[in-house]
């Protein structure tokens, strides 16, 4: 594998051995997983806010051994003029492994990958509204951990589905682990019109007998100016509190991607309740970003 830019590109044996991988990093102790890539760097690009994703890059990279560095975009050359693809070349000539980029714009790491004639390697950490693919694999490896079987499983998604590149990612990767059901619940604006998984007509529905309840941020700096949704009732309509969370199976999981917008999708005392995963999907990022890592240097 040289790239990571969009989940589809992976099929369920590889996802499966990266889940595989992932398990035996966290057996190994880090003074060992350290000298796996000693010598090699990375660069992290993130033209977009993070918090998590850019941290669990950053410590997934260190615990393999590997040098990285995450260029401040608010203090580089971006600010002067200088195109991506010069930043990117320029980079690419003090002579990196691995690119890791976010960036607003959709397909855009596909672009940088043919910049530099495939030579080095792209991760992407999220483009615009299209895929989050490390997301992804690492919501899958958190359902797995629990459920281990995804044929029999029903995913509900509630939340700004349509803007969201972690929802597209997950619902790619179900699909080709060849999960049960999923279910999907959001204002029609929020939906996306195509799509062939069930529409839920209500959220009582869409949690009814889940086994996995994924909550989504509603993704306001992507939103159109005119879209005309009540957010100030979403929580009513569209959040997960404890009684609607009873309808699910009562073995369920809860996740969201973080960043939580607490008492608007989720509730504290779901965010914070025995069945939410949330701190184990952050522990898993790291994991799973070293397993992949690993797998694309090796
Ligand atoms: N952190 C995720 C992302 O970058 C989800 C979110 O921002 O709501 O897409």
């Amino acid at each position: 594998m040289k790239h990571l830019i969009d989940i589809k590109a992976l099929s369920a044996e590889k996802i499966t051995a990266l889940f595989a991988q992932a398990q035996q990093f966290n057996q190994t102790p880090i003074k060992e997983t350290r000298k796996l890539h000693q010598g090699r760097s990375a660069i992290a690009l993130f033209f977009e806010n993070s918090t998590r994703t850019l941290t669990s890059f950053q410590l997934a990279c260190q615990r393999l051994g590997i040098d990285i560095t995450a260029l401040n975009i608010e203090h580089s050359s971006t600010q002067k003029g200088e195109t991506l693809c010069d930043t990117l070349l320029t980079l690419n000539a003090m002579q990196t492994d691995l690119f890791i980029v976010r960036h607003q714009q959709n397909n855009i790491q596909q672009e940088m990958s043919s910049w530099l004639n495939n030579e080095t390697s792209i991760i992407n950490a999220g483009d615009g509204t299209n895929q989050h693919p490390t997301q992804g694999l690492l919501d899958l490896y958190t359902i797995w951990q629990y459920k281990q079987d995804f044929s029999t499983l029903k995913v509900a998604i509630i939340g700004d589905i349509k803007h969201s590149r972690v929802a597209n990612s997950l619902m790619d990767g179900l699909n080709t682990m060849n999960v049960g059901e999923i279910s999907l619940f959001a204002p029609d604006e929020l939906i996306p019109s195509k799509t062939k998984h069930l529409k839920a007509s209500d959220m009582n529905t869409c949690v009814k007998d889940a086994d996995v309840v994924v909550m989504l941020r509603i993704q306001k700096e992507r939103l159109p100016e005119d879209l005309n949704v009540d957010f100030a009732q979403w929580h009513e309509h569209y959040g997960l509190t404890n009684e609607r969370l009873k309808l699910a199976k009562p073995e369920a999981i809860v996740m969201h991607p973080g960043p939580m917008n607490r008492g608007i999708e989720i509730s504290d005392e779901v965010a914070d309740g025995s069945q939410s995963v949330i701190w184990q999907q952050v522990r898993n990022g790291v994991l799973m970003r070293q397993a992949l890592i690993h797998k694309i240097l090796s």
